[in-house]
């Protein structure tokens, strides 16, 4: 069973502050899950977690990361000035983004991030952006066709479509691309690929892994380069629904650390650092949304209206994603209600939940929607005139922190341009 990281005491509490919604984070949960990846990759000297910013974008957060030893992966200039804001500058950012404005090279250059090249044509173009090529520098690998893994009589456990995927460059534009870095000044090479997202599966890292690590073989033999890093990015999963298994990452870890053993090591690469980037498995469980029945309505079907909405969560509109949901207070009490938990979107697909069994929910009763730590407030947006909620830490010793105010109306306004404005 799903178990939510605050109390009813603690929520009666906070919402007197902040009213509803709100995201909540529990710096606790974050800080020993950061631990734990860091001691499942202590093997290997030169592992760096680079969080994934855009899973949750909030300096409060980034700042806990910061100081548990991770740096930031960034995708856009925003990203890079928010890493920059929160004092993370140098070879503590990973830049991987594709479709890059220049500008955004520029910055990336300009605080000393590692560039982690998305396609063959960035060679030249970075060049041209920013005058030189860093001794420092990555290549995203795409390596085409399906991935699977663990195929069995239910099904595939993890599958997923590279050649499908606008990322990465393939093989032989890698060790292109490697040769003609290394003639304009390239010294130290890393390689990049993400290839299945949001996997339940402690086998996901190794088997990726390998590939990654046949690969920097090969290209060392081939090119002659320095391979100094191998970025395993992200996709560690979380389990949203409540009878799921959560990742192992000690297990994971061991798993990486085998593959290393047998293809990096016998090449006489024993001393390539590995790097991750992940979001979803540092933040996902670690976040919920608050937020309180308003209304109810019968017709068809039973609905209970909350004050949140798909632009304060917007998964299960997107991607018709499970989130659990707990009515705090109501535990232990039995799911025999079935509802579909909606917000107020006019827009048929802003259901947090459909056909969902729960207790019985009284108007004014807190529910708190599971696992929105990442990719939860970071895909918020203003649609219908609703705005972005406040983010609030949840601190270990129980006091509560704002990291983010809720956006106000003058936040809506302040972009636009009326009749008689300037312009
Ligand atoms: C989104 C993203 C990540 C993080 O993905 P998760 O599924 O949250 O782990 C890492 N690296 C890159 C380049 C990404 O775009």
């Amino acid at each position: 069973m799903k178990k939510t990281f605050v109390t009813l005491p603690q929520l009666q509490d906070i919402v007197e502050r902040y009213p509803t919604p709100f995201h909540l984070y529990d710096e606790a949960g974050i800080r020993a899950n950061v631990r734990a990846l860091r001691a499942a990759f202590a093997w290997n000297p030169g592992y760096k977690e680079y969080f994934a910013v855009k899973a949750t974008p909030t300096p409060g957060i980034l700042n806990i990361l910061k100081e548990e030893g991770c740096g930031l992966d960034c995708s856009s200039l925003t990203e890079l000035m928010l890493a920059e804001r929160c004092g993370v500058t140098g070879e503590n950012i990973m830049f991987s983004a594709n479709d890059v404005p220049a500008r955004e090279f520029a910055k990336a250059h300009e605080l000393g991030a590692i560039i982690n090249l998305d396609d063959y044509t960035d060679v030249d173009f970075l060049k041209e952006t920013i005058g030189t090529i860093p001794e420092t520098i990555s290549c995203r690998f795409n390596p085409g066709g399906t991935f699977t893994l663990g195929a069995s009589n239910e099904g595939f456990q993890v599958m997923d479509n590279p050649g499908q995927a606008k990322y990465g460059m393939t093989r032989p534009q890698l060790t292109q691309a490697f040769q003609r870095l290394k003639e304009m000044g390239a010294k130290r090479f890393g390689i990049h690929a993400f290839l299945a997202s949001n996997t339940l599966s402690n086998d996901y890292y190794p088997a990726l892994a390998r590939i990654l690590f046949q690969t920097a073989v090969e290209l060392h033999q081939e090119t002659g380069c320095h391979i100094a890093f191998i970025n395993l990015s992200g996709g560690v999963g979380i389990p949203y629904l409540p009878d799921q298994t959560p990742n192992d990452i000690a297990v994971i870890g061991e798993g990486v650390r085998r593959a290393y053993e047998e293809v990096l090591v016998p090449a006489g690469m024993g001393d390539v650092a590995l790097c991750t980037e992940l979001g979803r498995f540092m933040l996902g469980p670690y976040g919920c949304l608050v937020t309180r029945a308003t209304h109810f309505k019968h017709i068809y079907k039973e609905y209970v209206g909350v004050d949140a909405c798909a632009a304060n969560l917007m998964r299960p509109a997107m991607y018709g994603a499970y989130h659990h949901i707990t009515v705090i207070g109501k535990e232990t009490a039995p799911c025999d209600h079935m509802y579909d938990v909606v917000g107020g979107l006019c827009e048929n697909n802003d259901k947090f939940a459909v056909d969902r069994m729960l207790p019985k929910i009284d108007l004014g009763d807190l529910l708190v929607i599971h696992d929105t730590g990442a990719h939860g407030f970071a895909m918020g947006y203003q649609y219908n005139g609703r705005l972005r909620s406040a983010e609030l830490l949840l601190r270990p010793d129980g006091s509560v922190k704002l990291m983010r105010r809720a956006e106000t109306p003058e936040d809506y306004f302040a972009t636009l341009v009326f009749d008689g404005g300037e312009g």
